[in-house]
C-alpha cells in the first residue's frame, strides 16, 4: 500500500493518520513479519489490522539456479497462478528482472512469454512480492542485496499501469524504499498515452524494445508497431532531457538474416539521431515453433562497433541464464499453468 493508502485505513479503522506513517516504517524500513511487531501502536489497533490485514511476503514455490549465477524464481501470484523472476549477479551489480503480467497481450514472435497469451495483471503486491522475498533471501544468504529493478520480466509493464507505477512510488518515496529512480529501469514495447505519464509521472529510466528500425519488419515481429510506430515514440522520447541522469535504452534482440544487416544498422542510426540514448544488443535466444535464426557473434561485434562509429553508444548484452531458461525471452510459465489446470 502507498501512504495514501495506509492514511485510508488509519481513516476506516479509526485510527490517528499519523499511524500511517508508523506502518509504512514497520513494513518497508524494518521489514517486519507480523502486525503484532508493530509495538509503537497500540494492543487494540494492532488487532483490529490483525483481523483485517496481513504482511510479509510469499516466499518462492521453485528456484532454478544457472552454472553462471543467475537465478530464476517460481511466485505464486495473489489470484493462483504463477510468474518467473530472475535475479542477475554480475560484479557489485545486483539486478532483478520482475514480471508484471501473467503471460503477455502483445505477442511479440520471438518471444515464449507472448506464446503464452495473457492471463491476467499482477496486483501492486505481487510486483513487490518478486523483489521483497528475493532481497529476503539474499539477505539470509548474507550476499549482497539488490541494486537494481528492471521491469523486463513477464508482460508489458505499462500494459498494467497502474500498478506498475503504484509499485515503483513504494519503492522510490522516503516512506517506502526510499530507492533512487536511477535505479529502477521500466521497459515498454512503446504503448504511447502510457508511456507518456510514465516520463511525466516517474523519474525512473526507460528501455524500450526496439528490435528494428523498419516500420513494416517491425509490424511482423512485434504487432505493438501496428498502433504505436517507433518513429512517434522517438518523437515523444526527443521532448525530455536525456543528458543528465535519467537514461532512455533501446533493446535490440539480434536474429540472424532478419535485423543484423549493414541496412538495418543505418537506419537504425538515422531513427535514434538527436536523441541521447544507448542500444542494447541481444542475443536471442531459440523458442520452440519460431522460424527465425540465432546471429552470428561476428556480425553482432560488426553492427555493435557501427553504432558506436556514428555516434549511437551500443553494448552487447552478455547473455545470462540460458541454461535455466532465464535469458530474455524464454520467461514462460505455460507449463506450470497447465499443470493446475
Ligand atoms: S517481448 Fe515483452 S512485450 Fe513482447 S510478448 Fe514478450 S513479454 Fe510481451
Amino acid at each position: 500500500m502507498t501512504l495514501k493508502e495506509l492514511q485510508d485505513v488509519c481513516l476506516q479503522l479509526s485510527m490517528p493518520k499519523f499511524t500511517a506513517k508508523q506502518m509504512a516504517q514497520w513494513i518497508y524500513e524494518k521489514h517486519i513479519h507480523e502486525i503484532n511487531e508493530m509495538t509503537n501502536l497500540s494492543k487494540a489497533n494492532r488487532e483490529k489490522l490483525d483481523s483485517l490485514y496481513c504482511i510479509g511476503c510469499l516466499a518462492p514455490l521453485e528456484i532454478s539456479k544457472s552454472k553462471d549465477g543467475t537465478v530464476k524464481y517460481l511466485f505464486p501470484t495473489e489470484d493462483g497462478q504463477m510468474i518467473e523472476t530472475v535475479y542477475i549477479p554480475d560484479g557489485d551489480r545486483a539486478t532483478l528482472c520482475v514480471s508484471c503480467q501473467v503471460g503477455c497481450k502483445m505477442n511479440c514472435i520471438f518471444c515464449q512469454t507472448g506464446k503464452q497469451g495473457w492471463h491476467g495483471n499482477l496486483t501492486t503486491k505481487d510486483i513487490l512480492n518478486q523483489i521483497y522475498a528475493v532481497d529476503q533471501i539474499l539477505m539470509e544468504e548474507g550476499g549482497t542485496l539488490l541494486s537494481n529493478v528492471v521491469y523486463m520480466g513477464q508482460g508489458e509493464p505499462l500494459d498494467n499501469f497502474d500498478n506498475v507505477l503504484k509499485s515503483t512510488e513504494i519503492l522510490t518515496a522516503d516512506y517506502g524504499w526510499a530507492w533512487s529512480p536511477r535505479r529502477i529501469t521500466v521497459s515498454t514495447v512503446g504503448l504511447k498515452t502510457q508511456m507518456k505519464r510514465l516520463l511525466d509521472e516517474s523519474e525512473c529510466h526507460v528501455a524500450v524494445s526496439l528490435h528494428t528500425p523498419i516500420h513494416e519488419q517491425r509490424q511482423q515481429l512485434m504487432p505493438a508497431e501496428k498502433q504505436y510506430a517507433i518513429a512517434d515514440i522517438i518523437e515523444l522520447l526527443k521532448q525530455y532531457d536525456w543528458s543528465h541522469q535519467r537514461r532512455v535504452t533501446f533493446e535490440y534482440t539480434m536474429f540472424g538474416g532478419i535485423n543484423d544487416s549493414p541496412l538495418h544498422a543505418r537506419e537504425l542510426v538515422k531513427l535514434l539521431r538527436g536523441l541521447y540514448c544507448r542500444v542494447n544488443l541481444i542475443r536471442w535466444h531459440r523458442v520452440p515453433d519460431v522460424e527465425l535464426n540465432e546471429v552470428k557473434a561476428e556480425t553482432m561485434e560488426h553492427f555493435c562497433n557501427y553504432l558506436n562509429n556514428h555516434g549511437i553508444t551500443s553494448t552487447i548484452r552478455a547473455s545470462r541464464g540460458q541454461d535455466i531458461w532465464a535469458a530474455c525471452g524464454l520467461l514462460s510459465t505455460k507449463k506450470q499453468l497447465n499443470q493446475n489446470a
